[in-house]
């Protein structure tokens, strides 16, 4: 099935710098929603239900997998993770562009639904700068960040069945690629002729 806006999916190991990049993206353009997770993590510091996600807990999780309230859902660093089917078909009706920020498992399944999905992987520049990243986050424990320094090692091949790479090295450089990928989306035909469709009539253009 084709998605009626443009559906953006992100994804990169822990620390790459996605929630930083999507964070200013959105601030810049307010014609993207970004979808909020539903997770068995513990809240961060400064996270708020329902902001960053709607925390619950394992068999809250596990009742709305068999109720089929998920589109996707992923176990990652020992946590669940699901994206909510009822806010994206809310979406989908309305036929805004919307933002998933999700691993590459969930990426993969989104694909499967949505051909018409854009993929874009973060990489940090090194697994030495991923492990700096972390720390200076300051927000997970040595444990944690352990254990996701260990799984980026695995997620990282998972970049090349995305359709677009970028390298966060320099931030703000990161950013305007993140832009670059929005604003080709929105140029494709499709996306054209939904936004523009008194001038593909006036032109006589199918
Ligand atoms: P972060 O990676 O440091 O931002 O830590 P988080 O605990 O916020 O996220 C851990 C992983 O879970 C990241 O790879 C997220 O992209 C992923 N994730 C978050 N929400 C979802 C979701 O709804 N579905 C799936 N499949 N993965 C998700
Ligand atoms: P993710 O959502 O991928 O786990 P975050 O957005 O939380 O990553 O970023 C991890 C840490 O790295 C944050 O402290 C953020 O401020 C920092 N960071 C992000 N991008 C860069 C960059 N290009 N250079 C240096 N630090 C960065
Ligand atoms: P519910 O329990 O009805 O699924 O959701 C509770 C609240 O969270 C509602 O306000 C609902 O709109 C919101 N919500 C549920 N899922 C999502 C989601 O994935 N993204 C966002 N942004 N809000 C959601």
């Amino acid at each position: 099935m084709d998605f009626p806006g443009n559906l953006f999916v992100v994804a990169a190991p822990s620390g790459a710098g996605k929630s930083s990049l999507v964070q200013e993206l959105l601030s810049r353009d307010a014609g993207i929603q970004l979808s909020v997770s539903y997770t068995t993590r513990a809240p961060r510091g400064q996270e708020q239900d329902g902001r960053e996600y709607l925390f619950i807990d394992r068999a809250e999780f596990e009742k709305r997998i068999k109720a089929g309230d998920f589109l996707e859902w992923a176990e990652v660093h020992g946590n669940l993770y699901g994206t909510s089917r009822h806010w994206l078909q809310q979406r989908m009706t309305q036929g805004v562009d919307v933002m998933l920020e999700i691993d590459w498992q969930g990426a993969e399944q989104v694909k499967q639904q949505f051909s018409n999905a854009v993929s874009i992987y973060i990489l940090p520049p090194s697994y030495e700068e991923l492990e700096a990243r972390l720390m200076r986050r300051g927000e997970d424990a040595a444990e944690v960040i352990v254990r996701r320094l260990r799984d980026a090692r695995v997620e990282t091949p998972h970049a090349s069945t995305f359709d677009f790479i970028i390298v966060n090295h320099d931030f703000s450089q990161a950013l305007s690629d993140l832009q670059a990928v929005v604003a080709a989306q929105r140029l494709r035909y499709a996306a054209q002729r939904r936004a523009h469709p008194e001038v593909f009539k006036a032109l006589g253009i199918l």
